[in-house]
Formats: structure tokens, sequence, C-alpha cells
């Protein structure tokens, strides 16, 4: 007798009069060995949703994250913390630019809405703006979404147009992940943009799973 697909099964199991709550379908799968038991489990423990982060926008380069830590909780009251095992807050890490380093931070769902309607926070003797901060993953070896240049497993490229030269030289912008999408479906979309242009679909995709993937404390 054929199996049959374990998604079926699955459901079946799940719509059962006599179905009586997961542990109980766990060992009935485990008895009948026709589906992953753990991976049963893991689609049962929904994974969970990460914490807002924000960025904080021209701090002085010389403050450290643990400068950033205790000035932060220091002069905003939302941040203060009497449950250190849980934080309100953590301090992530820094960007350099131009005008100071950018820092990021995640906070708790529960404080996220007020922070972003203050839109600034006190440290040292400065308020800073801040804004959203949606973490997308951009590697600047291969110009792909979704892993840093540190854990690129692809052939370097260049990530102004996705030829095979080293970048300083070039000056086209031509975006290779629309480019492969193109290649991939016969369609003509705009390839016009660097693959780490925030305007680029993929790009806009990549924060959209961000935002859906984050616990924003709404509901
Ligand atoms: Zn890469
Ligand atoms: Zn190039
Ligand atoms: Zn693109």
């Amino acid at each position: 007798m054929a199996t049959p697909p374990t998604g079926i099964r699955l459901v079946a199991h799940i719509t059962s009069k006599s179905f009586q709550g997961i542990p109980h379908l766990l060992y009935t799968v485990k008895k009948s060995r026709k589906i992953d038991v753990y991976k049963l489990a893991a689609g049962y423990n929904k994974p969970k949703k990460r914490k807002p982060q924000f960025i904080i926008f021209g701090i002085n380069k010389d403050a450290t994250k643990e400068q950033l830590n205790e000035g932060l909780k220091f002069k905003n009251n939302l941040l203060k913390d009497d449950d250190s095992s849980n934080p309100v807050f953590s301090v992530n890490f820094s960007i350099n630019t131009k005008y100071g380093a950018n820092w990021i931070i995640s906070v708790k769902p529960s404080i996220y809405a007020t922070i972003k309607k203050g839109r600034r926070l006190f440290f040292e003797w400065g308020f800073y703006h801040l804004d959203d901060f949606h973490s997308v993953r951009y590697c600047s070896k291969c110009g792909r979404l979704g892993h840093s240049k540190a854990k690129c497993e692809e052939t370097p490229r260049c990530f102004k147009c996705g030829n095979n030269h080293a970048p300083d030289n070039c000056n086209k912008a031509e975006c290779m992940n629309c480019k492969a999408h193109n290649a991939r479906t016969g369609k003509l979309e705009k390839i016009d943009h660097l693959s780490k242009d925030r305007k680029c679909p993929f790009y806009i995709e990549a924060i959209n799973k961000v935002i859906v993937n984050t616990d924003y404390g709404l509901s």
C-alpha cells in the first residue's frame, strides 16, 4: 500500500474528533513513523517573533556599547529597568557614518509604540533622533540579500552590476537580484539600481518579511 502524503495524514489527525492535544498527536505520529516528529514539533511551536529595533542617529563616535546602555537607561525613564533578567532594551551594534555613530537597539514590544511616538531619546547631553530599523542582511561580497559578507559562500561579484570584476572602477548600477529575477521569469522589470538600493523590490520584500516577523506589541 502506498504511503499517503504526510501533510494529509497530519490534517486528518488534527481534525479528528479523538484529537487529544499535541503530545498525544506526537505520540501517535511517532508510533506511525510517517512524519518527522521534530519537524512537526517545530511547526507547532511557532517561531518566536523578534523584538522591534530602532536606529539612533548621530551619537558621538567615542561612546561605547556599555556607555550607551548605561546612558540611555539613565536619561530615559522608559528604558529604566527593574528586571535585569528580561531587560526592556538592549544595545545591539553601531554603524559609523560621517556624522557620528548610528546605534541599533532592540526594545521590548510593550514600549515600542511609546518610543516610536516620541521619536527621540536622551543620551548624555543630547536628544537624538531615531527611526525603525529593519535588519536585512546584505552581502557586499556577492550583492545578494539574506546573508552577510562573513557568511558568504558565493563567488565574489561586483555589487554595482553583478559582473565578475572588482566594484572599485565600475560605474554601472544594475541590480543583480532583479536581473536574476528577469532571467528566471522572462520578465523585463527595471534593473537600473544597485542591489543594496532600498527601492529594489527584493529589498522591500526582505524588509516586509522582517516586519511580519517582528512583535510590535500590538496584539
Ligand atoms: Zn554573499
Ligand atoms: Zn561592475
Ligand atoms: Zn533590484
